[in-house]
């Protein structure tokens, strides 16, 4: 069975759209969501409904939280508040109570997989995997053979081998037998790796790898205009950082 992870949608309809239509087109049979349908963009509704229509399990992230008023904005870099604040007053409560049913962290036993949008050592800290070491900290926290995470928009793959020993993928690592997996599925609204275009994991029975979209920026730019949010948030989508 093949399946996809989207993350850190971020209020982007136009890349979200754009990932569905490409998924819809593959044999993608279910999705799961790992965090932040809202920041940041200028389709918080739209973004929120779409995820829990078309994702069969969603986990909150720390802009959600944030959303919510369940997590201080002193958190957040200043243009990360202002957009939270715009958020606040734009969302209708209909969808900030489906917001509010996402949950913190799922496994799914089935698939033999964890989903979590920070990291599962401590998912409410809200800390960043980056390093080899960071990761070989987190392998300890999951007990299913993948763990999915969202949070820094940067994708990467590391695969924890039967010996013990870690190392990382870029792009795509083909499943082997004793090894475990620990992998950041990118941003779909707000890629940071120098790649403007939407970013998604696909996992299929014998590969874990991701695929990149390109979706309508400037529509998306001339609504965050539109709406005043900040200017460093626009530009920073057209470079992917
Ligand atoms: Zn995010």
């Amino acid at each position: 069975m093949i399946y996809a992870i989207i993350s850190d949608v971020h209020s982007n309809i136009e890349a979200l759209t754009a990932v569905l239509i490409e998924i819809k087109k593959s044999k993608i049979e279910e999705i799961f969501f790992l965090g932040d349908a809202v920041g940041y963009g200028p389709n918080p509704d739209e973004c929120t409904k779409t995820v829990n229509d078309h994702c069969s399990a969603m986990i909150l992230g720390n802009h959600d939280m944030a959303v919510l008023g369940l997590l201080d904005i002193e958190f957040f870099n200043v243009y990360a508040q202002q957009a939270i604040q715009w958020t606040v007053q734009k969302m209708n409560v209909n969808n900030k109570l489906l917001l509010k049913k996402f949950d913190m962290l799922r496994k799914i036993s089935q698939k033999d997989i964890f989903l979590v949008h920070s990291t599962p050592k401590k998912p409410e800290m809200w800390a960043y995997i980056y390093t080899l070491w960071d990761a070989a900290e987190n392998f300890h926290y999951f007990d299913t053979k993948i763990c999915f995470v969202g949070h820094s928009h940067k994708p990467f793959i590391f695969e924890k081998k039967p010996s013990g020993e870690i190392v990382s993928h870029k792009e795509r690592v083909s499943l082997s037998e004793g090894s475990r997996y620990l992998v950041n599925v990118g941003s779909v609204g707000q890629p940071r790796d120098r790649d403007h275009r939407a970013c998604y994991c696909i996992v299929n029975e014998g590969a874990i790898f991701f695929r990149r979209v390109e979706y309508d920026i400037k529509m998306t730019q001339n609504k965050m205009l539109k709406y005043g949010l900040p200017s460093y948030l626009i530009e920073r989508l057209s470079y992917g950082i």
